[in-house]
């Protein structure tokens, strides 16, 4: 079963064969990595469910089974254990998803 991203209009898919090579040759910071909603932290999960414009009174068990790719999340909120990208336990997602643009440029 593929997974998808819980992000609304994220395309991105977690892929079952992409502990083969190729994808351990990227960078770790490139690597798209998948992460489980804290099921057990009430008060984050809300949070992140708002991220992902979710009913904050989902089933746990529905709520179990999705998870956010590493795109929605700024770089500070992972921490590298065992050569592994793992989120750090403060982590809540971007409302938004990043993008390369540059602000406006209004103090011109
Ligand atoms: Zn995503």
């Amino acid at each position: 079963m593929v997974r998808k991203c819980a992000f609304p209009g994220c395309p991105n898919r977690e892929k079952l064969t992409s502990k083969r090579k190729g994808a351990l040759t990227l960078p770790q910071n490139e690597r798209l990595t998948f992460h489980r909603f804290p099921s057990n932290d009430r008060e984050r999960l809300n949070l992140w469910l708002l991220a992902v414009q979710r009913d904050v009174n989902l089933p746990i068990n529905f709520v179990k089974h999705m998870k956010l790719c590493s795109e929605h999340f700024s770089p500070d909120d992972f921490k590298s254990v065992q050569q592994k990208r793992l989120l750090k336990s403060t982590a809540v997602p971007n409302l938004f998803i990043q993008t390369n643009k540059v602000r406006g440029s209004s103090m011109w």
